[in-house]
Formats: C-alpha cells, sequence, structure tokens
C-alpha cells in the first residue's frame, strides 16, 4: 500500500477521539467528559455546550455540514436524521451552531420505527440521548453523534438502551465480587468485545440479476456448482488481487474512523472472508461493528463487487456467522478472565467462571434466543455452524480442574499447587493452553469467551446484552452468598463447588456437530430449540422477565413488545422470500424452461421431418423430464401462494410465525426442488439468471 506510513497519521483521523478531546477541551471539562465515558455515568449537564461547540468546530474542520443522531431501532439498521448546523442570524446570513442540548437530545418521529406495540400504549414522540461511551466521528459530510433511542416516556426502542443497561448492572455486580476478594482500587468494570465479521463478496454484474439477492439477500434457487468448498483450498488461500484491493481500501476507511480492523482472511466458503478488529467496550465495539457492516457493503460498490452479509446467501456452502469475544475488564486494566498466578486471584478467576458457566447453564434459552432470527436458522444446527443446543466449552486443563473441584479431590497436574481450602491453584492460561474446539457455540479461549451462534447480519448487542445480564445474575447471587457468610473463604470454595457441580451439564468439550451429542445433550435435559420460532416465545417466561427486570435491563413490556417484533420480522422475512420466489419462477423459470422445451420439440421436428426413422431420444426424454418439472414447479407456486396467503391472514404473531415456518418454508422447499433440477437439464443460454458457479467463482482478476 503506498499510504503505509500514512497509517498512524490517519487512524482515528475521522474521530472525535480522546486525544482530540484532550487537545480541544478545557482540562476540567476533558476530565469531567472522560470520567463520563470511563463509568458510563451521566453527563454533567453543565459541560454540553463546550463540548458541543468543540465538535462542532472539530467537524466542521473535517468537512461537516450537518450533524445527526445515530441510533439502532429494531429494525436491524442503524438510522439517522440530517441536520445542518446553519442558524439563521438575520440579514439573509446564517452560522453555524450547535448546542449542548442538541448533543444531549433529539427528538426524532418514532412512530415508523417498530415498537411492537410499546406505540399503541405510549406516544408516539421518541427521543435520542447522546451515548459518550462511544466516540463521535465525521462521515459524509456529517458529524455522526451515537445515541440510544427511547420512547418519550422512557421504553427502549433500540438495541443500544438495554446495552447500556446490561452493562452497568455487570460493572454493580462485578464490583461486589472484587470488593470480596479485597480489591478497592477497581471503581468500574467494563464489558469487552471483539466482534469478528463474516461476509461474502459476489460479482455486482451477476448479483444485480439476481432478485433473490435482491430482495431477500440470499439465494432462493440454485442447484450446485460442480465445486463448492471440498477442497478445502479457499480457507486462508491467496487473497484474489481484486479481493485484495476491495480490503486494503476498507481497512483504510475503518482505520480513519478509528476502527483496529486487525485481520483479514479468505474463509471457509468459496468467496467468503473475515474481518476481526480489535476488541473495545461492548457499546463503542457494536457501533463499530455496525460501521464494518456498512462499509463492507459500501466499498465493495466501489470494486464493482456486491458484499453479502446475509447468514446463508449459498445452499449446501458455509453460512456466515459473527464471533462475539465477550471478556471483563477493570479500569486498572485487568481482563478478569486471565487466570492469575497468585491462589487469591485463581479463587477469583474460578468464581468468575464458576459465574459464567452458571450464566449459560439459566440462560440457555436467552442466549439461543440472542441469536435467533429466519436468516440464522439455516445455519444453527447445520453441519457447519455450532449446534442450536448451547453448551459451553472450557478447554482440557480447565475442565480437569472443575472436575477435580466437583469430585473434592486435588487437582495434581504436574507442577501445580494445590490450595488448602481445596481449591486447586489454576495456571495462568494463555490461548494456546487451550485446545481450540471449533464445534462449541460458546468457548473459554484462554482469556476471554467466544460466542460462535450470532448471524453475520445482526447486530450483536443482544448477545451482549445477555450475556452481561446473566453473569450479572450469577454474579449477584454469589455476593450476596459470600457477603452474608462468617467464614468468606470457605463459603466461596464451598459456591465455586457447588456452581460447578449443579451446573456441569452444560460443560461440553467434544464435537457439537455430532449425532451423539443431540441425544447426550436431551439425556442431560439442555434446551434443544432449533428454529427461532421455537424460541422466541422463552423471551417473555417468568424467570427472564425477572432477571431482565430485577437488573434493570428491560422491562416486562419491553420484553413483550420485543418479542412481537422478533415474531413479525420473522413471518415479513419468509413472506419476501415466498413472494420473490413466486416471482422468480412465473416470469422468468417457468417461461424460460418452456422456451427451451419449445425449441428442443422444434429440433426434435425438424429432425423427423428429414429423417422419419429417427426417434429423437434424447430430445423426448429431455421434453418429457423438463415437462414434468415445470409443472411441477408450477404446481409448487400455486402451493406457495395459497399458504402463503393463508399465513399472511393469520392475526396472532407466533401462531402466524409458526405458519410460516411449518408450511411456508417447506412450499418454497418443493418449489426451490424442481428449479434447481431444470437448471442442470436447461441449456446455458435458456437460463434467466446466474448460476452458483458464476455467484461464487464469478469474482476473477
Ligand atoms: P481467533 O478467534 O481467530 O482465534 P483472536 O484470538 O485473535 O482470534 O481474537 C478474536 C477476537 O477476539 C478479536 O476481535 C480480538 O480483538 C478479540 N479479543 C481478544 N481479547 C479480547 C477481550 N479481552 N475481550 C473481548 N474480545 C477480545
Ligand atoms: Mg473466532
Amino acid at each position: 500500500m503506498e499510504n503505509v506510513k500514512r497509517i498512524p497519521e490517519i487512524f482515528g483521523c475521522r474521530v472525535f477521539n480522546d486525544d482530540i478531546m484532550r487537545a480541544r477541551l478545557p482540562k476540567d471539562v476533558y476530565k469531567s467528559l472522560s470520567n463520563t465515558i470511563a463509568t458510563g455515568k451521566e453527563i454533567d449537564a453543565s459541560i454540553a455546550n463546550i463540548v458541543a461547540n468543540a465538535m462542532k468546530d472539530w467537524a466542521i474542520e473535517n468537512g461537516a455540514t450537518h450533524y445527526t443522531h445515530w441510533f439502532q431501532p429494531l429494525t436491524g439498521v442503524t438510522a439517522e436524521k440530517h441536520e445542518a448546523f446553519i442558524s439563521p442570524v438575520g440579514n439573509c446570513k446564517v452560522i453555524m451552531e450547535f448546542s449542548g442540548k442538541e448533543l444531549i437530545k433529539g427528538e426524532p418521529d418514532a412512530s415508523s420505527f417498530p415498537s411492537g406495540g410499546l406505540r399503541a400504549t405510549f406516544e408516539a414522540r421518541g427521543y435520542t440521548a447522546w451515548d459518550p461511551g462511544s466516540y463521535a466521528f465525521v462521515k459524509d459530510g456529517s458529524l455522526y453523534i451515537p445515541t440510544a433511542f427511547c420512547s418519550y416516556t422512557g421504553e427502549a426502542l433500540d438495541t443500544k438502551t438495554p446495552l447500556l443497561r446490561s452493562m452497568d448492572a455487570i460493572n454493580l455486580q462485578a464490583l461486589r465480587i472484587l470488593r470480596l476478594f479485597g480489591d478497592q482500587q477497581t471503581t468500574h468494570v467494563s464489558t469487552t468485545v471483539g466482534a469478528e465479521q463474516e461476509y461474502f463478496l459476489v460479482d455486482r454484474s451477476f448479483y444485480e440479476r439476481r432478485p433473490d439477492l435482491f430482495y431477500a439477500g440470499r439465494t432462493l434457487f440454485g442447484a450446485p456448482a460442480p465445486k463448492g468448498q471440498e477442497m478445502e483450498d479457499h480457507y486462508f488461500g491467496a487473497l484474489k488481487p481484486r479481493v485484495s484491493e476491495y480490503m486494503q481500501e476498507l481497512d483504510e476507511e475503518l482505520w480513519k474512523l478509528g476502527i483496529n480492523a486487525k485481520t483479514k482472511h479468505n474463509e471457509a466458503a468459496p468467496a467468503q472472508h473475515e474481518l476481526a478488529p480489535i476488541f473495545s467496550t461492548a457499546n463503542m465495539a457494536i457501533d463499530q461493528n455496525l460501521l464494518i457492516m456498512e462499509y463492507m457493503k459500501k466499498v465493495a460498490g466501489r470494486h464493482d463487487m456486491v458484499c453479502l452479509l446475509h447468514e446463508k446467501p449459498f445452499n449446501g456452502m458455509n453460512g456466515s456467522g459473527k464471533h462475539d469475544n465477550w471478556a471483563l475488564s477493570t479500569d486498572t486494566g485487568k481482563n478478569l478472565l486471565v487466570a492469575g498466578k497468585t491462589p487469591a486471584e485463581n479463587t477469583q478467576f474460578l468464581l468468575i467462571l464458576a459465574a459464567v458457566v452458571k450464566a449459560v447453564d439459566d440462560y440457555q434459552d436467552m442466549l439461543r434466543l440472542s441469536v435467533a432470527s429466519a436468516g440464522n436458522d439455516h445455519r444453527l444446527g447445520g453441519n457447519e455452524a455450532p449446534p442450536a443446543i448451547i453448551s459451553i466449552f472450557i478447554g482440557e486443563e480447565l475442565e480437569a480442574i472443575v472436575r477435580a473441584i466437583i469430585d473434592g479431590k486435588a487437582y495434581n497436574a504436574v507442577g501445580r499447587a494445590v490450595m488448602n481450602l481445596g481449591v486447586p491453584s489454576v495456571p495462568t492460561f494463555t490461548k494456546d493452553t487451550t485446545d481450540r474446539n471449533r464445534t462449541s457455540p460458546f468457548a473459554f479461549t484462554g482469556n476471554k469467551f467466544e460466542f460462535r451462534m450470532p448471524g453475520s447480519s445482526q447486530n450483536v448487542a443482544m448477545p451482549n446484552i445477555v450475556l452481561n445480564t446473566a453473569v450479572a445474575e450469577s454474579f449477584r447471587q454469589f455476593a450476596d452468598t459470600i457477603e452474608e457468610a462468617k467464614d468468606k473463604e470457605l463459603a466461596t470454595v464451598k459456591l465455586i463447588k457447588d456452581t460447578f457441580t449443579e451446573h456441569q451439564r452444560i460443560i461440553f468439550n467434544g464435537n457439537g456437530y455430532s449425532k451423539e451429542w443431540e441425544e447426550e445433550a436431551a439425556r442431560r435435559g439442555l434446551l434443544n430449540l432449533p428454529t427461532a420460532v421455537d424460541v422466541y416465545p422463552y423471551l417473555t417466561e417468568e424467570k427472564n422477565i425477572r432477571a431482565f427486570t430485577s437488573h434493570g435491563v428491560m422491562s416486562r413490556i419491553e420484553m413483550e413488545c420485543r418479542k412481537e417484533i422478533l415474531l413479525e420480522n420473522y413471518s415479513k422475512q419468509i413472506n419476501i422470500e415466498a413472494l420473490t420466489m413466486i416471482d422468480m419462477a412465473m416470469k422468468n423459470y417457468i417461461p424460460a424452461v418452456n422456451a427451451y422445451i419449445a425449441e428442443i420439440s422444434g429440433v426434435a421436428a425438424s429432425k423427423m421431418a428429414v429423417c422419419p426413422h429417427l426417434a429423437c431420444k434424447m430430445e423426448s426424454e429431455l421434453i418429457e423430464r423438463l415437462s414434468e418439472l415445470n409443472l411441477r414447479a408450477y404446481e409448487a407456486v400455486k402451493t406457495l401462494e395459497r399458504t402463503d396467503k393463508k399465513a399472511a391472514a393469520i392475526k396472532d404473531a407466533l401462531k402466524q410465525a409458526q405458519y410460516y415456518r411449518d408450511k411456508v418454508l417447506p412450499a418454497m422447499e418443493k418449489l426451490r426442488r424442481s428449479v434447481d433440477e431444470m437448471e442442470t437439464l436447461t441449456a446455458a443460454e435458456y437460463w434467466p439468471y446466474p448460476s452458483y458457479g458464476d455467484l461464487t467463482f464469478g469474482i476473477q482478476g
């Protein structure tokens, strides 16, 4: 890259980051603001005007004319409404203004965003509130201010509000645990997240001729290409020059936005790639992931490619996920998921590990729910992604330690000390000592947990909201118990042992893809919820409402509304897919096959006119088979139309989603089968849409 030398210069150049704040704000204002950022506490209103003004000046210097409150409604994509800085001063003149009030609070009309019924109960007005913990940035001539989005009465209408609340909740409870271990220094514990993003790239000319990719984000038809991913030659393979140029430009754009895009490589499926940033605080990491997705698409356009973020763009090939790496770190710079060298720290580590194990077991349903979508259903449970069953992998060594604790035995690996309280001391963990189990949905990878179920297109706020809340709940129960105990050390040791004993069923170090595991998981009583529709109702189980409300993360009504939205989105998505299929089949596939049949019939007729003795075996066989398949396709369209109409008329959101899953999806599958077989029998020049081969191997050069 010719700009290599410039990277440190351009990194973060479009971000109102800590350096810029320090340079541009009066010392006391800077101090107060950075305290707010570090602790998530409310901003002191008296400094807002000064911060807003500094932001505006900096943004204008960087080409901005507008500002926008940037938020994450429950549509799955970000939203923004731009306001110019201009303010009239009479005499047809304007000045550029931006007040503290405008920075802190916006009032967009909330009535056109999904609310799951909240609108009926509350006012249509909504407001956005600045999240100082995620840096503002300049993009396309506007100052972007990351915000949370609520109804006027304070109900969250977005993904960020509950995320911030969950970060507060875990901070509160984690501090109680740290105090019990004598840590008086730490004043804040934050959740760190690193989201690895998978994606596909396809050539734009092919994409544009695939309405299914355009409308549904995935191919709804397509016979497999002769070659897929079976040669395993794409994973980590050499980057094609066109892809490499794309990745370079993408990195540069992200670096300007202060996003630490670090790793890039080819993924398992042809045309599939991955980008991993360096982790940061959860709210910032999630904002950045949304920007990464946006720029993946935007930059692809500049290279005549299209970036597909759908969980399953192509049947028969790996889908895309988003590994959510999660850990807890203190403001004193410690990662709480690193087992320290001293016994006290080890006990603390074991207690935290026990808290996570308990959280994952107690809230399997919510974790599964946090990744459930129509798109991700194609992935989870397939033979590529984690199964739909939640379990936790902790590595061989830790498992042996946990086993020893449960059995009340000493853990006697060579060279490891055994603590007198019966808790074996844990060696410092480095990533390399944990065996990488790629089939586990939730794996401890040395200093963080890696949740591998999230889908590539989703906002990963929800998985982190659930993790934070579930672990906060474990911490709370632990702290309550230990704080009350006379002998705190003894109580801690007992708690660790009891917790591992009670929740050992969730620990699984074997092959998560195997049939045996499904059976074993059933024996252990673990939940196996293969589809999104199976899991959405769990959102309003009393146990979950209790946990989420008691930590102030979501209210009952917010949870009920979210369930409605999830169910509605599921149904809408399948409906779009069904309509797209009907359209493609009736307008192009069926007529194309008819035209081809007509051509073969013409050929056969001419042949027989010249040489009447010719039987035209090939022609008649093809005509027969294609006619039969085309009729079948036509009938499948009719059935699909009927079922889709019926589904659309169902009023109850759960029943409707169930109907889409149980009736519409199989009808779609039936139509696809006929069409895909016809593809294998029809001359290429007659086939109306680009093939799987074009789409997955179409990027050359
Ligand atoms: P891989 O999963 O491919 O082995 P790495 O171990 O390098 O990759 O990390 C994957 C992701 O995990 C990266 O985005 C990285 O920044 C993130 N990560 C590393 N440490 C932490 C942490 N303490 N908290 C959250 N994410 C982390
Ligand atoms: Mg990973």
